[in-house]
């Protein structure tokens, strides 16, 4: 059996570890904390630091293959065990470009990928010389998720919100859509594409409240996201899961605004409303199977759960057997004890034929499920 390890053990080892028991691997993780979501579904956990050279070095040596959960690894330490033969997916010249925004925008740029138009900032009084440039968004090169990261800085008077490091100043596009591609790549360069994702506001709340797919795209949108978001993928030169995540513009732009190397939020729904899940689709690639097919089985809605504002501490998810009486709906917790404002604490999927039914579910589900703390 081969011996397989993850980077990270958060709730997307979690849902990758659920798979892993139907195919014939020895399951490995590295994680600091031994109560993090996938920690007790790897048959071996090490416990350990994955942004530490030697940590992960020692982790991998004796491994087959090494995926990762999260792009916060160290990847000096996964560029020494390629050269030494352990395979390391996603190939780690692919995370040196993603993990930092600088040299991702610049790989795109490089690549011809219709991504925003940006400059390179190194210091907060830098972007006094770029006043003309304003409106835009200012991203840090190292360390950002979720969000956290970004400034959105429209006026001079924005500016002090701006980061003190190296980053990109990027012109701020009117989005129509925000949309989401995964695509998988096998070992030989064979590709899969999932249909593309809508990331849904709620107009009253602003929120972002719901994904569903496949999304509502006119068919020029439709192939123009499709041609960008292989082409930059394809020039990774990496196999594994990328999940690609751009915008649309009212003039019928696509623009790319990031690739996440890895599984991917907006891929969760695949678990039940795709043939082959994202996760299922990365043991696959990780194992030499063929790859799964990506259809959808069922239109599908996806509500994240995140710890409600006011409440830390002891999770409690209020509503929870109201929303399992509901029928075609799948409730995923990620096992974490402790809730705080806006943490993604799990998700629940929503299948049906018909979008509104999607839609008065998912608002439903908002309405009705929250995680508190006691
Ligand atoms: P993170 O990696 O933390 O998710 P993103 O780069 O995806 O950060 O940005 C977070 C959000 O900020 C996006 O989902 C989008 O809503 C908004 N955003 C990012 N870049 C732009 C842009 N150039 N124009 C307008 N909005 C943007």
């Amino acid at each position: 059996m081969k011996k397989v390890g993850i980077l990270g053990g958060g709730q997307l080892g979690r849902m990758l570890l659920q798979t892993a028991a139907n195919y014939p691997v020895e399951t490995y993780l590295m994680e600091n904390d031994a109560n993090a979501p996938a920690a007790h579904l790897c048959k071996h956990f090490i416990k350990g630091d994955i942004t530490d050279f030697n940590a992960v070095y020692e982790f991998g040596k004796s491994l087959d293959v090494v995926t990762i959960e999260i792009e916060n690894v160290n990847v000096e330490a996964l560029e020494k065990l390629a050269e030494e033969g352990i395979q390391v997916i996603p190939h780690p010249s692919a995370l040196r470009i993603i993990k930092d925004k600088i040299k991702q925008k610049q790989y795109y740029k490089h690549n011809q990928i219709p991504t925003p138009e940006f400059v390179i900032t190194h210091s907060k009084k830098e972007l006094q010389n770029h006043v003309s440039f304003l409106p835009a968004v200012h991203k840090i090169g190292n360390g950002g998720y979720d969000g956290k990261g970004v400034q959105v800085i429209k006026t001079e008077k924005d500016i002090e919100k701006g980061f003190d490091a190296p980053a990109v100043l990027e012109k701020m596009v009117v989005i129509k859509k925000e949309i989401s591609i995964i695509i998988a790549v096998s070992k030989n360069g064979q590709t899969a594409i999932y249909p593309p994702v809508d990331m849904m506001f709620d107009p009253i709340l602003n929120l972002l409240t719901y994904q569903i797919c496949p999304a509502a795209l006119d068919e020029s949108v439709f192939y123009k996201a499709e041609a960008i978001a292989i082409s930059a993928v394809k020039n990774l030169n990496s196999s594994g899961i990328f999940a690609v995540e751009m915008f649309t513009d009212a003039e019928g732009n696509v623009w790319l605004n990031e690739i996440a190397p890895r599984v991917h939020n907006s891929g969760h729904h695949s678990i039940e409303g795709n043939y082959c899940s994202q996760f299922d689709m990365l043991w696959r690639i990780l194992l030499d199977y063929p790859l799964g097919n990506t259809d959808v089985i069922m239109p599908s809605a996806l509500v994240n759960l995140v710890g409600d504002e006011g409440f830390q501490g002891a999770a409690e998810y209020i509503g929870l057997n109201e929303v399992l009486a509901m029928d075609n709906i799948f409730v995923h917790l990620y096992g974490k004890q402790q809730t705080k404002p806006g943490r993604k604490m799990g998700h629940v999927t929503i299948i049906s034929k018909d979008k509104q039914e999607l839609l008065y579910k998912a608002n439903q589900i908002k309405n009705t499920l929250f995680v508190r703390s006691k």
